[in-house]
């Protein structure tokens, strides 16, 4: 609570009294938290990258560079993690779009089969190198009202996801049904290495991730699902997980068919 101190001059001049206003401002506090939390998480995303960069240049710079082999290797590493640099600038850019609600999304008509089936295309290699199944499974005749980009967005998110937390040999199965006459359930399933209960209610968290470590090898930024969720939420829809360590992970999506 803050409080204020406001003076009251009735006729103009005359001072009578003071005036006490408490505001509940937890809220705006909240906010400025964080807002500030993101701008220091940011900082240090971006500086990791960085430090590796200028660090490994150094190296070659000192004259690291004369031997072909480590030169090469080096300059691998330089290439990858500013491949990183671009993609974290990329979903931070993104994000910041979809929370100021700067992103006009244009919804349509969208026939889930053949749209699910489109983005599937993008996939399979991906899946194949790891020798995962994957497998779909889509209602026929299911119509949503969304934009297209976005849903192919939230489903290849989760779906790659999907991949990158699953073991070689693995499973990764895409389930869609239609529930009553006004709603679709989405849900993305894998056999995966699962996320941990007590980290379960924070994955959404902007850049929250059970294992970083493994999160950077793969190439995550930490901020995929958090504009999964943003965009699911964009289209009036929720968003659930359910997950076992060493079992796999199930993420569902309920969308409006109209909006
Ligand atoms: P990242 O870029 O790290 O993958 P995300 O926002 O997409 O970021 O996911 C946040 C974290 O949630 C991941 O780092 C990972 O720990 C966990 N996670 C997401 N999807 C899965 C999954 N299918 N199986 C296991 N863990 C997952």
């Amino acid at each position: 609570l803050e409080l204020n101190l406001v003076p009251i001059h009735p006729e103009g001049n005359e001072f009578s009294g003071v005036l006490l206003v408490l505001q509940d401002v937890s809220a705006i506090r909240r906010l400025e938290r964080m807002r500030s939390e993101f701008v220091a998480n940011v900082s240090h995303e971006l500086k990791t990258p960085i430090t590796a960069v200028k660090g490994f240049a150094e190296t070659l710079l000192g004259g690291a560079v004369n031997d072909e082999e480590t030169a090469r290797s080096f300059l691998q590493i330089i290439y990858d993690e500013s491949d990183r640099l671009n993609r974290l600038i990329g979903d931070i850019l993104e994000l910041s779009k979809i929370e100021s609600r700067r992103v006009p999304l244009v919804f349509s008509p969208v026939e889930v089969d053949t749209f699910v089936d489109k983005s599937i295309t993008l996939l399979e290699s991906e899946a194949a190198r790891k020798r995962i199944e994957l497998s779909v499974n889509v209602e026929p005749g299911l119509y949503v009202e969304a934009d297209e980009d976005r849903l192919r967005q939230i489903i290849m998110n989760l779906l790659s996801n999907g991949i990158n937390y699953t073991p070689e040999g693995g499973r990764v199965a895409m389930m869609v049904e239609g529930i009553g006459d006004d709603y679709i359930r989405i849900q993305i399933s894998d056999s995966g290495i699962g996320i941990p209960k007590k980290d379960l209610p924070r994955i959404f968290e902007r850049f929250y991730r059970v294992d970083k470590a493994r999160s950077r090898s793969s190439g995550g930024t930490g901020l995929g699902l958090s504009i999964v969720k943003h965009l699911v939420e964009l289209h009036k829809g929720t968003i659930s997980v359910t997950s076992a360590v060493g079992v796999g992970s199930t993420f569902t999506i309920e969308l409006p068919v109209l909006q």
